[in-house]
């Protein structure tokens, strides 16, 4: 029997999507999102939303509570949630942990002595990395600086070890610790930057995947050394592509570009900021689908390229459309229902009219169409009196069109676009648009007859 403690696949998955909420997420973070949660849905694991808040400048819980938002509007919904703001105990406990090690140790220089000596490194062709010149300061050195009023920031002693993973994504990948400056953990103002947070939140709630972006990679080396310095298993990573922009720019929270909640505001369909924040860059072609689980059952880690994935707002558009043309009524019910588009008409409607639209909003026009009051255009006296004349009685259905059409042409001698066009116009007051032969039923006889009176 295979241990499943020591078969990784036997183990329920517990993955993280962790943003700081310095700003909205745009359709890059969103993949990450995605990812992750495709990761743990379809393996019965567990997905956890944790808000990397310690930065407390830039943080706003507005921001969290904006990022919820998004989320939920992706369909994307947390197993478990909480905030590094509120874990400040497990962090100094760490801190003490990694102390007693000997592995951090207070550095005093100020950034402007780290610049100087970076550019002498440079300039004698030595890589610029921190000489760990603060380790040799005596006890007495260090009172003497603090009692001029300098407060130190900590590092985390690497070890000058290469460090190897099998990425989920990029493979067998190394890092040699030797040719990293110790990071910095603790700031001079005692606040923590990213990296111990994280690593402590990863082993405190059992996280066994990391999917991120692969401008993480670099910090994986040095995480990797703190999982094993807090005594703890080190998780599997996974770094994906990131997405850039048609203009070959990545994306950034700050300047608000792709934001989920602008894309939402344009009224670009869910399931294609899904579909094209997962499968771009990756060997699954974009393409329209009809629910989050379809999309995730498409989906593989293993499928993302090693390229940088552009990203192209015309093909989303378009993706968009396309998704929005293919939903069912039951997928649009609750959606309708709060454009007050109900009634035993609104299936046939929604069938009718999805093909028409280019954002889901535009279908409450269509529904004025056929149910409300519209300006249109009169025919002529003498094709309105043949049309009147030809109006078959109720009932109607989808042949009540050709039948009616049919008789006009008879009556008139007209056909084509001068049978077709004018009728367009008077009975809906638009110059193109859904089948008539599906209109007609929806607008009714009573509507029909007001409309060629009008
Ligand atoms: N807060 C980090 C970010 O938003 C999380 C990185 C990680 O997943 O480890 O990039």
């Amino acid at each position: 029997m295979t241990d499943p403690v020591k078969s990784g696949d036997f183990i329920a998955p517990v993955v993280r999507f962790a943003p700081s909420p310095t700003g909205r997420i745009h359709i890059g973070n969103a993949r990450t999102a995605l990812l992750n949660y495709f990761f743990a849905r379809k393996r019965g694991g567990t997905f956890i939303l944790r808000f990397d808040d310690t930065d407390f400048e830039r943080s706003t819980e507005e921001f969290a509570l904006g990022i919820e938002v998004d989320l939920a509007w992706l369909g994307v919904t947390a197993d478990r949630k909480f905030r590094q703001s509120e874990r400040f105990a497990l962090y100094d406990a760490a801190t003490e942990k990694l102390k007693q090690a000997g592995r951090l140790y207070p550095c005093y220089e100020t950034s402007e002595e780290l610049e100087r000596r970076r550019r002498l490194q440079i300039a004698r062709g030595a890589p610029p990395i921190y000489d760990r010149a603060a380790l040799n300061l005596s006890a007495e050195e260090r009172a003497n600086l603090e009692a001029q009023g300098r407060r130190p920031h900590w590092r985390f002693k690497l070890a000058p070890d290469t460090v190897r993973w099998r990425d989920l994504v990029r493979g067998d990948s190394h890092i040699d610790c030797a040719s990293l400056s110790d990071p910095v953990l603790i700031r001079e103002d005692g606040s923590y930057l990213y990296t111990l947070p994280s690593v402590v939140d990863d082993l405190e709630s059992g996280v066994t995947h990391i999917i991120r972006g692969e401008d993480h990679v670099t910090n994986t080396a040095v995480q990797i050394q703190l999982f094993e310095t807090l005594g703890g298993r080190v998780p599997q990573f996974g770094h994906h592509n990131l997405l850039i922009g048609a203009d070959g720019q990545g994306l950034s929270k700050r300047t608000g570009a792709l934001s989920i909640s602008g894309l939402r505001e344009a009224g670009v369909e869910t399931l294609a900021v899904a579909a094209m924040a997962a499968l771009t860059g990756s060997a699954i072609p974009v393409q329209p689908v009809r629910s989050l689980p379809e999309l995730a059952g498409l989906f593989d880690l293993s499928a993302i390229s090693h390229s940088s994935a552009r990203f192209d707002d015309e093909e989303l558009k378009s993706l968009s459309q396309r998704v929005l043309h293919g939903l069912s009524y039951d997928s649009v019910r609750e959606r309708l229902e709060a454009l007050d588009i109900v009634g035993h008409k609104a299936e046939p409607f929604w069938l009718a009219a999805r093909g028409n639209l280019a954002v889901f909003a535009d279908i409450a026009d269509w529904w004025t169409v056929v149910a409300g009051e519209i300006p249109t255009q009169p025919l002529d006296a003498d094709f309105r009196d043949a049309a009147l004349a030809a109006l078959p009685a109720e009932p109607w259905d989808e042949t009540t069109w050709s039948a009616w059409t049919g008789a006009l042409k008879q009556a008139t001698g007209r056909k084509g676009r001068d049978l077709f066009h004018p009728l367009r116009l008077a009975l809906t007051g638009r110059e193109a648009g859904p089948e008539l032969a599906k209109l007609l039923p929806l607008i009714g006889r009573l509507k029909v007859l007001e409309r060629l009176r009008a």
